[in-house]
């Protein structure tokens, strides 16, 4: 199978697994019970020695377990655990893997419910540093004897920003830090970031991956890059077997076990089938993104455009390196905020919502919805203006999009 291309082998991987009855597609179970013939198998599931076993939905089912090995392919990785929601998996990777006294360095462009998250954080005792990750020395000079992890997004949201993967993957494996990658904007058919040495990789499969708005779910992978052996917060229950899995396994225990993040069946079955198309619908909505960023670039009305494939993006170079595509996240600015709602209530097509990676072309304008409670100083240091529309583009036919966004800017 490795040597198949990404959708052949992400449609096949169902089959694969030996359905139960030859089913082409994993079925969705709703047993929160698994039951055992022999009790010596129920103490084996408990005790480990049974690998894969199910005992209790909160610790997985078989079909959030066919899920997890399917963001495993496609990730590249060694195993993944999943999450009710991208959230749920962010908040696990912190909670289970740091204790009060560590320090982690982020990124200060990072989705505003993780940067709230790290209020919390600091609040355990768990301090963080942000700071622009687009060049790796202000990563560096960030810093500290207590720092464990660096935590960064692929295409920041909204202001499609890009960290320095490769400096930033060769200070943490030099450092020993556990280099921790939110993938879900670009998603793995765009961008694998264990190619640039991340230990861990989140993505919210709400997005890019089930990317039909209607389920939520996250996945936390580990590539195996990663040397658990010498981390020191891994409790001694999860000291045994094989050291690579010993990351994985307390974020399972920790996090799902004792937090209760647990993705339910039947959204890990919509994900999966979501997840078969993933490939045709980043192709599709990047195309549609990349076209309609050149038009908006070229529009008097507009005063800048953030696209990574467009060769005024500060970090353009970065992303023609790394990523197959530039994605659906798409961002402008208008060059008279006033214009902000009226031409937002002209459009015909776009749904004016929050959310992204829909079917449909969705837009919001940020300053007043998603960065309002973040306040005007952050929005600021952040650049994000008061006439910033972000756009996550959708399946319409790209003419049509134009077309639009052409009447409703006139
Ligand atoms: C949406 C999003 C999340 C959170 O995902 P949910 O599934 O909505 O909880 C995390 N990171 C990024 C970059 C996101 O866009």
């Amino acid at each position: 199978m490795s040597d198949y291309g990404f959708t052949t082998r992400t449609v096949h991987a169902a089959c694969d697994a030996g359905q139960e009855h030859g089913a082409v597609h994993a079925p969705i179970h709703t047993s929160v019970q698994y039951g055992f013939e022999k009790v010596e198998d129920l103490i084996g599931v408990f005790q480990g020695r049974i690998k894969g076993g199910f005992n209790y939905a909160r610790q997985g089912t078989p079909t959030t377990a066919m899920l997890e090995s399917v963001v495993t392919r496609m990730e590249d990785g060694i195993g993944s655990v999943s999450f009710a929601t991208g959230m749920a998996a962010i908040t696990a990777v912190f909670l289970t893997l740091l204790r009060a006294g560590d320090h982690i360095v982020s990124s200060k462009f990072v989705f505003g419910n993780t940067n709230s998250l790290y209020g919390t954080l600091g609040d355990l005792g768990v301090a963080v540093t942000k700071v622009d990750t687009s060049t790796a020395a202000a990563v560096e000079a960030a810093l500290q004897p207590n720092t464990r992890m660096v935590f960064v997004e692929t295409l920041s949201n909204p202001g499609t920003r890009i960290p320095d993967f490769d400096g930033i993957g060769r200070l943490c494996r030099e450092r020993g830090l556990v280099f921790v990658v939110d993938n879900t904007v670009t998603s793995p058919w765009l961008f694998q970031p264990k190619t640039v040495g991340a230990s861990l990789v989140i993505n919210s499969l709400t997005k890019s991956i089930a990317g039909h708005g209607d389920a939520l779910g996250g996945a936390v992978t580990d590539t195996g890059l990663f040397d658990w052996s010498g981390y020191p917060n891994i409790f001694a229950n999860y000291r045994s077997g094989d050291a690579r899995q010993w990351g994985l396994q307390q974020i399972r225990k920790k996090g799902l076990r004792d937090m209760g993040g647990a993705l339910s069946s039947d959204h890990a079955h919509r994900i999966l089938v979501g997840a078969e198309t993933l490939e045709l619908r980043l192709q599709r909505t990047s195309a549609t993104a990349l076209a309609l960023a050149k038009r908006l670039q070229a529009h008097p009305a507009i005063a800048a455009v953030h696209y990574p494939m467009l060769e005024s993006h500060p970090q353009h170079a970065i992303a023609k390196k790394h990523f197959r595509a530039g994605s659906w996240l798409l961002a402008f600015e208008l060059a008279d905020p006033s214009r902000l709602v009226p031409v937002i209530d002209r459009l015909r097509l776009p749904v004016s919502a929050t959310g992204l990676a829909d079917t449909r072309t969705l837009i919001i304008p940020v300053a007043p919805t998603i960065f309002w409670e973040a306040g005007a100083e952050v929005r600021a240091d952040m650049g994000i203006a008061d006439g910033l529309v972000r756009l996550s583009v959708g399946l319409e036919d790209e003419a049509d999009l134009i077309a639009d966004f052409e009447q409703a800017l006139a």
